[in-house]
This record gives C-alpha cells, structure tokens and sequence, in this order.
C-alpha cells in the first residue's frame, strides 16, 4: 500500500492505482469513479481528475465523445441552459421563465415526460390545514438513517425548508386549469414491523382526472413566456468544460451537432434505469430483484456520465427505485434477459398495483420468508436473495375486504381506494388476468400445481397457507413479526396466486451535489457554471427508496430545480 495520506473517501490515489492489481481497477472503478485523489495529493504528483478516470475507467463510463469544432453546425449562447424537460428541469424552466431570464430548455425526445403525481412537499398551506404538520429535523434525521449516512443534510434541507414554496408556486398554475389539490393523510395506525415515520406530504393534482398536468401547465408557462426558449429534439452528448469550468454543452439534433455556450448549465437529465450496462455495473442487488421496467426509456445516464468527464463525482454507493409489481408468468427469474445495452428485464407488465399489498408471499420453495408488510424495496430486496429471485402472492375470494383493512399508503392506496369503490379484485388486476399470470383456482391444492409448486416445494406450500391461516386466527405473526391487522385467512374460494419481482422505476444516486445543486469535484469544490438537479444529482439517497416518504423523489427534483434558477436570478 502506498503512503500518501489518505483523501476524502478514504481511498489514496497510490493505493487505489499501484496497489491494487490492476486487473481488479476496472471492477473495483465502478465505485471509485471520482473517489481517489485527495487535496492533500502533492502537486508533483497531482493529476486531472480526468486523468484518475482515464486511469480507473470504469467501461460503463467510457471516453466522452470527441467532436470537432468543424462538426459544430450551429452555436447559440443563454445564460442559462437547463438540459432535460422532466420534473426538474420544467420547475426551473418554468421557474426561469416567471423570473425573465434568458434561458434554454434543450430536452431529447419531443415532448415533456409523464408527469409523476405524487409529489412529495412538507408543511405546504393546505397539509397544515387539515392538520398534517411534519416535524421537519425528525424526518430530516429519518431520510439520513434509510441513506445510512451516505447523503448530504444540508441537500436534504433545501428540499424541506423550500418545498412549501414550490406548492404556493405551483399550486395556483393547476388551480388556475381546474385541477384541485388532494393532500393524502396516512392512516392513523403503524405501519411495518417496525416504527416508520409516515409525515404527511403526498400532494397530487388528479381532481379532476384530466389533461393538463403538471409538467403540461408548467411548458405551457414556459411556450407563453419565453417560446423561443424550448428546444425539443436536443440531444446532450456532453458538456463544455474546460480548466474546471463548465461552459455549455453540445447536442445532437436533427440539424447535427449544436453546441449551447451558457453561463450556467443545469442537468436535469434523469437517472440511468435504461441504461443495462452502468445498472449491471453499479446496481446488481437491483437488477438481481426485479423482472420488470416502468422507467422512462430517454434516462440512460448520458447526464451523469456528462457530468463526471467534466469534473464531477458521483456517489460512490447505489441507489435504485424498484416497485414491487412486476407481475410475471410461473417460472420466470429476475434479472436482465440478453447483454450488453440490449439486456432488458423479461417481464411484459410495468406495474401490477397489487402487488403492493401485504397479501402472504412465498418462495419457489413455497415458504415464507420476510414480512411483506414494508416499503416496496425492502420486500424486492429480501426476494432478491431467494430462488429466482421472484416472489409469490396468494390470496382469496376475501381479498377486497383484506385490502381495505390492510390501508396501505402511498400510490398502493389505489387499491384500497378501487376496492371501496366496488371494484372486484379481478378487475382491479385485469392486466395480469389476461395475459394468463392470475392463476385462479377452486381449491389451494389446485392452485399450488397452477402455480408450478412440485413435490417439496408442493408440500412447503400447503403447509404455509395452514400455519399462516393460524396465525391469522391467533392474530400473531410469529416467524416475522406483520402486524396482526395486515394478517389474512386464505380459506374463502376462489384462491389466487400470482407470481412477482420487482419493477425498476428509476434510480436515485448521482453526481455529488451541495445545497445550493452545484456538482462538486473530487475535492468537494463546486464546479463553476454547473448544476444538477433531480436523479442526475446525488447526496439524497442511498441504498434504497425510501417509499413511506412519499413523493419525496419528484418532491425534491422539483423543488432542487426551482431551487437553482431561483438562485441565478437572484431571487433566493
Ligand atoms: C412510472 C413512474 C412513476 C413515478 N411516480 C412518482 C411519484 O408519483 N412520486 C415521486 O416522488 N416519484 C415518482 N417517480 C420517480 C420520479 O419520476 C423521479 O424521481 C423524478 O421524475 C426525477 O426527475 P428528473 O427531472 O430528475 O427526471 P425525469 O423526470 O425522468 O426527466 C429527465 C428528462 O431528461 C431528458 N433526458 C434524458 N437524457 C437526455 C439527454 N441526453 N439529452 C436531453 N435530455 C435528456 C428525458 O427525456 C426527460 O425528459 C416515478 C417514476 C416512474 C418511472
């Protein structure tokens, strides 16, 4: 081992470049990408940190593109360029554009994104009006315990402390096209084997259930205000930088390379879930769960890897978003299908809602093993060490009552919600019980041969339902501790089972980012002229999602967006 001084990671360049085989770099690169040098690095032996990347590459990251001044079709010049027009960047672009400020929009597909509802906002007017006040240093301390330390407080803050603005700001825009607020109180009782905190935050706009939403009203404010501002069908390839500075970024467009030069540049560019090669390298407990994409197809990470060849550094430790609804036909395994960038999970359905509820699960051995009663992950996660990595759901003719009582929160309420408006449970999970994946059965005998269960695993499977039929009538779960009111009986025809694994929806790490979104180097320096908000950026999260905080993924890539073109136009 070397004996330089160790950096801020704990990792000295000499150590991380000539101790360790070099055969292991590549592997090890991935999590290293912009770890390695320190401050402390004596000047005859600094180096770029493009340099370090060039050392330690990992191959998901590869070379940034080469392209020549002469390939530059056309320049333009803003003072500020936001790159991608998802929940971040449409908050600061709409931001911006109140603001009148000279700005760019510059998003790849040709339209705005599917807005994602729930956006988490703490202590907005009208949560503190039905009586929902969060305590804001205990959810604070909350977030920092499911990233066990691996975020940023201070990044974390911005989003408590400025959310309740983003609602006084965005809520007269959706009030103004019809739509009313609903803020969604959780149910007065515990959830999970353990205590989690359940604030309440969960803002949405679906009243009525119609056109406009949120990402709609906010380009329609940006095309009224500034039209000339949004360009759809730019591409970032990478950004402009130079000596530590970030200067721009150039595209591809229909028109062939552009390049943006701007004051300051913004990616908000999403995460990396389309991207199978960085999720195989940087997330295999995630792509060792789940057998089913809801993600967005334009987020592959380009954003990201932009962000580390100018400078910047991401979180050394994973982050995925994953459901547990991907609802798949007997004997299918988690985990991509084919190489390369054409893996894909194997699963056809993206989100089967029922699979949320804390119905009982079992494994290929026909066994029970975790509490289903916990944020959607954990379960996913739990799974993901089991045969396959899948998971099945069994329940009966009873399950609409079930369901109701089992009052879970968060986007799995619309079952509850569905069945309390009569729904039957068929209906409620039609899209699995076309495709042929709702096995439906008069007997658990029957059902346990439909649902591939042979020989032991047959016999393991039997005697699960008996044992928990008990501990529903004793109310006691006594192998893994579900609270007695999210027990059920499986005795009431028709039985059904329905095979799942989780359902990758985005992922959460990112460049290393301070309160104020600006992308921080390897010595925790703020790039010049670049920022980054919402799943591009880091320091929020780690590990996991953590769902009972609900709402708080858009919550926080809205409000960081809003966030840093309130700061460049001097109003923060
Ligand atoms: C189905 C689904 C439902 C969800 N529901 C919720 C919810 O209800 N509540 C919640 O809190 N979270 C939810 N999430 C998570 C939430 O969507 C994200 O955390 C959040 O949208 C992140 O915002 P963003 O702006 O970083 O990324 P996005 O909203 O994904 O936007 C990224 C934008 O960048 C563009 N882009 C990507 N690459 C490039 C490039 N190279 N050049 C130019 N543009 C590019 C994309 O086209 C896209 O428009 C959901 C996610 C999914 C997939």
């Amino acid at each position: 081992m070397g004996t330089e001084s160790t950096s801020r990671s704990g990792i000295s360049r000499r150590s991380f470049l000539t101790g360790a085989a070099l055969t292991g770099v590549a592997a090890a690169g991935a999590s290293l990408v912009g770890c390695s040098p320190s401050s402390s690095t004596s000047k005859s032996e600094s180096t770029s940190n493009a340099d370090v990347i060039d050392s330690a590459s990992p191959s998901w990251l590869g070379a940034e593109p080469e392209i020549a001044e002469s390939d530059i079709t056309k320049t333009e010049e803003t003072d500020f360029l936001v790159i991608g027009a998802g929940t971040a960047g449409m908050c600061a672009a709409g931001t911006a554009a109140e603001l009148g400020m000279n700005f760019i929009l510059a998003e790849k597909n040709d339209k705005v994104p599917e807005t994602r509802e729930y956006l988490g906002i703490v202590n907005s007017k009208a949560a503190l009006a039905q009586g929902g006040e969060v305590d804001s240093m205990k959810l604070l301390n909350e977030l920092t315990r499911y990233a066990s330390g691996k975020c940023n407080q201070d990044v974390i803050k911005v989003w408590i402390d400025e959310s309740a603005e983003l609602f006084d700001w965005i809520d007269p825009k959706m009030q103004a096209v019809g739509k009313q607020v609903v803020v969604d109180m959780p149910a007065d009782h515990e959830t999970g084997g353990t205590d989690y905190m359940l604030p309440v935050l969960q803002h949405v706009w679906l009243t009525p259930y119609s056109e406009p939403m949120r990402n709609d009203v906010l380009l329609s404010l940006v095309q009224e205000k500034s039209p000339e501002s949004v360009h759809f069908g730019y591409e970032l390839v990478k950004l402009v930088h130079e000596d530590g500075k970030v200067m721009g970024a150039i595209f591809n467009t229909s028109e062939g390379y552009v390049q943006i030069n701007a004051k300051n540049t913004l990616l908000a560019t999403g995460g990396y879930p389309a991207n199978p090669v960085m999720m195989n390298a940087l997330q295999p407990a995630a792509v060792g769960c789940c057998t089913a994409s809801s993600f967005n197809p334009a987020d592959n990470g380009t954003g990201l890897k932009a962000g580390i060849w100018a400078g910047g550094v991401k979180d050394p430790d994973a982050a995925p978003m994953i459901f547990d609804r991907g609802a798949v036909e007997v004997g299918v395994d988690c985990g991509y299908v084919g190489e390369g960038d054409d893996a894909a999970f194997p699963g056809t359905i993206y989100q089967e809602n029922i699979g949320s509820q804390p119905f009982m699960k079992v494994n290929r051995n026909g066994v029970r093993f975790a509490n289903e009663s916990a944020p959607y992950d954990t379960f996913c996660f739990q799974a993901g060490q089991q045969p396959g990595g899948v998971w099945c759901q069994i329940f009966d003719g009873n399950a609409s009552e079930d369901i109701i009582r089992f009052s879970t929160i968060g986007c799995s309420a619309f079952a509850n919600q569905m069945m309390a408006a009569g729904m039957p449970v068929e209906e409620f999970v039609a899209t699995s019980r076309d495709a042929g994946f709702l096995k439906k059965a008069d007997t658990i005998e029957e059902l346990a041969d439909m649902l591939g269960f042979e020989g032991e695993a047959k016999t393991n499977f039997l005697e699960q339902v008996d044992r928990y039929n008990q501990q529903f009538d004793a109310q006691v779960d006594d192998d893994y501790g579900k609270e007695a009111y999210r027990l059920s009986a499986i005795r009431t025809a028709p039985f059904y089972g329905l095979w799942f694994g989780g359902t990758l929806l985005t992922t959460i790490d990112g460049l290393r980012i301070n309160g104020d979104c600006q992308v921080l180097d390897i010595n925790g320096a703020p790039i010049e002229g670049l920022y980054a908000a919402g799943d591009v950026s880091g320091s929020f999260f780690s590990g996991n999602y953590p769902e009972y905080i609900v709402g708080v993924a858009s919550g926080r890539s809205s409000t960081q967006g809003r966030h840093v073109a309130r700061k460049l136009a001097g109003d923060l």
